[in-house]
């Protein structure tokens, strides 16, 4: 599973749901307009408002009009315009590697053969159900239930996501396998089996009462009795079928451990021997699965994130016919092929993935389809192109220092909390030295040359990388754990903490403005960038990280007493945050968000530590004002919020509540800055206004 399950752990900026709708759902411009990036600007400022009243609308609220949502956009924020020159980067890298045919490198080789494969439409049309066939047939070749660990291995090894669960566990096909570094032992890596086999993006979306989630299920099956009519069913067959799916998946997700639990490492520690894998699951050919695969042989263990998940898979095998189990592969073939097939295919499942989950208007261009799909599947290969282009050496440096102050700024602060005692505090900054920094892209790349690239056929091309990436992730099992290997490609505008490698990823493609600016000055970059990077830090040391020693060991290394100290602060983030959110007519579950949120709120109180400390040492007050009439501790504030004005479709708002560990970008902003007295002195905000919390949460 790699990093699946802890990816929530990162800070995912513009489309939280781009792991579950693939290149279906974007955020970014609307046209080929030339791109454009945004600045900080203190003139977006709406001074008719009050900051202490609701601080994001003072901050946002004219950007956020005069930037509507483009059609083929489902959010639309400051940061959506960094998208799009970085995709016109990749574009162009692309085009150019495409129209050169001697000469090449192997990698221009294939990154300009997939680029031209995916713009042919004219061929993929042509092609229809061509390079489908091949699956289908195998499927429908299938006579025995004992089959089935054979047919699931072979759509794993095939379908892009089809083997890796992601954060909500719906993207495998029956069950997630990959692997992980061991929770007791970080040094080395084992196989872990995870929960899967659902289509919808969690289990919620299976038993919710509520009208709009019947709706939405009415509308998924109607959904997939359309994508198994275009794979040749007749349309009664394919109504039928779709029921059939629709009560498999519905089973599944109810034998689903559920993703507040799932937070905790401990239930997910679940260490078994191959023997127990197979006694908790009888029906399904492990020996068969792991061969098809090409897994090793054998692994030190098997995780098994939730074995209740197993044992309702075992009775749904068992209650199920083989032709029921073949319509069940059949859907998630087509389903995880259907955006690399001919125009019908694509149009269907972007209109139930994007347009009725998320609310896209319209289809993103050909082009930045083709981009995100050659970043997903040739992104360490692509990606050196983005860091000649877009991150020279100066901006790494800069990057690293603003790092190491606010490091420093954490390591401060566990000296001065009064709440931990002095051994916790000990483990704490041995764990805070320990932290890796990488920064802008990987000192080695990632070699892709056994993959096999041609202009033929796009589908073929996806399925070779996917079978790459598989077989890349399981030859792991059994090694020592690599600590250099990015998880994020260099463009990539996002940034993560991994608790079992303690390092902290920054990509080069979110060190652009807004974000990072190298014309800006401190504050501003304090209050945008320097608050991702301690979103970043404090995940080692929010309720999940903390759970994880220096070495990346799931191990306790609090007492008692500081782990009920951190518990009681911990709570009060999770109160906080467990509220009604109007604009998406659903409540917000302050479990599920805790670790970003007290992320978020660490993240900025330490880059406001860090760049108060800097100006500091430089003769330089927070709060003089400057020639332009702003404190700098009021543009470090205003910089956090405009990196944040960002406006989303209410559907996808929704979903985001419903399956995100990431609240929404006004709570993000005004959340945070109400527990911050730091804020409240900035903008001389009185006691009992919205910003001023009476009861205000801190853990770092
Ligand atoms: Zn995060």
């Amino acid at each position: 599973m790699s990093n699946s399950i802890f990816s929530s752990a990162a800070l995912l900026l513009f489309c939280p749901l781009l792991g579950m709708v693939g290149a279906a759902a974007q955020a970014a411009p609307a046209s080929d307009d030339a791109p454009k990036l945004e600045h900080f600007d203190l003139s977006r400022v709406d001074k008719a408002l009050d900051p202490c009243q609701d601080f994001y609308q003072y901050a946002c609220s004219k950007w956020n009009a005069a930037n509507p949502i483009p059609a083929d956009q489902v959010a639309w924020g400051t940061g959506s315009g960094l998208q799009f020159w970085n995709e016109n980067i990749l574009r162009q890298a692309l085009e150019k590697a495409a129209a050169e045919t001697g000469n090449r490198t192997d990698y221009e080789q294939e990154i300009g053969d997939y680029w031209a494969a995916c713009m042919d439409e004219a061929g993929i049309e042509t092609a229809g159900t061509r390079d489908l066939k091949a699956g289908l047939e195998r499927i429908d070749q299938m006579t025995n239930k004992s089959q089935l660990a054979d047919q699931v291995a072979h759509v794993h090894r095939t379908v892009p996501g089809a083997w890796q669960s992601d954060d909500n566990q719906t993207r495998s096909a029956l069950l997630g396998f990959g692997q992980q570094q061991d929770f007791d032992d970080a040094s080395r890596v084992v196989a872990s089996v995870d929960q899967g086999g659902l289509g919808l993006p969690n289990r919620d979306f299976y038993i919710k009462d509520d009208a709009r989630s019947k709706e939405i299920r009415s509308q998924y099956e109607t959904h997939i009795s359309k994508m198994l009519a275009l794979s040749g069913e007749s349309a009664s067959q394919a109504a039928g079928d779709a029921k059939n799916i629709l009560a498999i998946e519905t089973a599944m997700a109810q034998a689903q451990m559920d993703n507040i639990r799932r937070r905790d490492p401990k239930n997910l520690n679940n260490k078994m021997s191959f023997e127990q894998v197979q006694a908790l699951t009888p029906s399904l050919d492990w020996k068969a699965y792991i061969q098809v695969v090409g897994a090793p042989s054998s692994s030190p263990h098997y995780i098994v994130t939730s074995p209740q998940f197993f044992r309702g898979l075992e009775s749904l095998i068992q209650q199920h016919s083989v032709d029921d189990w073949k319509v069940y592969l059949r859907w998630h073939l087509v389903h995880g092929s259907a955006p690399y097939l001919s125009k019908a295919f694509v149009d269907e499942n972007w209109s139930f993935y994007s347009h009725t989950l998320l609310g896209a208007k319209q289809q993103l261009p050909r082009w930045r389809r083709c981009v995100r799909a050659a970043d997903r599947d040739l992104g360490m290969a692509l990606g050196q192109a983005y860091v000649a282009a877009a991150f020279p050496p100066e901006n790494k440096q800069r990057t690293v220092s603003m790092v190491h102050d606010i490091e420093h700024a954490l390591d401060d602060d566990i000296t001065k909390v009064d709440w931990m005692q002095p051994s916790t505090k000990e483990q704490a900054k041995v764990k805070l030295h320990a932290i890796e920094d990488k920064i802008g892209y990987p000192d080695h790349w990632r070699d892709y040359s056994s993959v096999k690239i041609t202009r033929q056929s796009y589908l073929d091309n996806v399925h070779q990388a996917t079978g790459f990436e598989f077989h890349r992730q399981l030859a792991k099992i059994g090694k020592p754990v690599d600590r250099e290997e990015w998880t994020m490609t260099p463009p990539t505008i996002n940034a993560y903490y991994d608790p079992q490698l303690n390092t902290i990823n920054f990509p080069a493609g979110i060190l652009q403005p807004p974000f990072f600016d190298s014309n800006m000055e401190d504050a501003v970059n304090y209050g945008a960038i320097g608050m991702v990077i301690g979103h970043e830090i404090t995940h080692g040391f929010d309720d999940q990280g903390r759970k994880f020693d220096a070495q990346g060991n799931l191990r306790d290394w609090w007492t008692e007493a500081d782990a009920k100290a951190y518990d009681q602060r911990g709570q009060c983030i999770a109160d906080e945050y467990t509220e009604e959110i109007p604009e998406a007519g659903v409540k917000q579950n302050g479990h599920l968000t805790q670790g970003e949120d007290t992320a978020d709120n660490g993240g900025l109180r330490l880059a406001m530590m860090a760049v108060t400390n800097k100006l500091r040492a430089a003769g330089k007050s927070v709060d003089a004002k400057d020639a332009d009439g702003w404190t700098p501790r009021q543009k470090f504030f205003v910089s956090y919020a405009n990196s944040w004005c960002q406006q989303y479709r209410p559907e996808l708002m929704r979903t985001i509540v419903l399956t995100n560990p990431h609240s929404i970008p006004k709570y993000r902003v005004n959340n945070v800055v109400s527990n911050m007295p730091e804020f409240q002195e900035a903008f001389s905000c009185k006691k009992g206004a919205p910003m001023v919390r009476a009861n205000q949460c801190r853990v770092w």
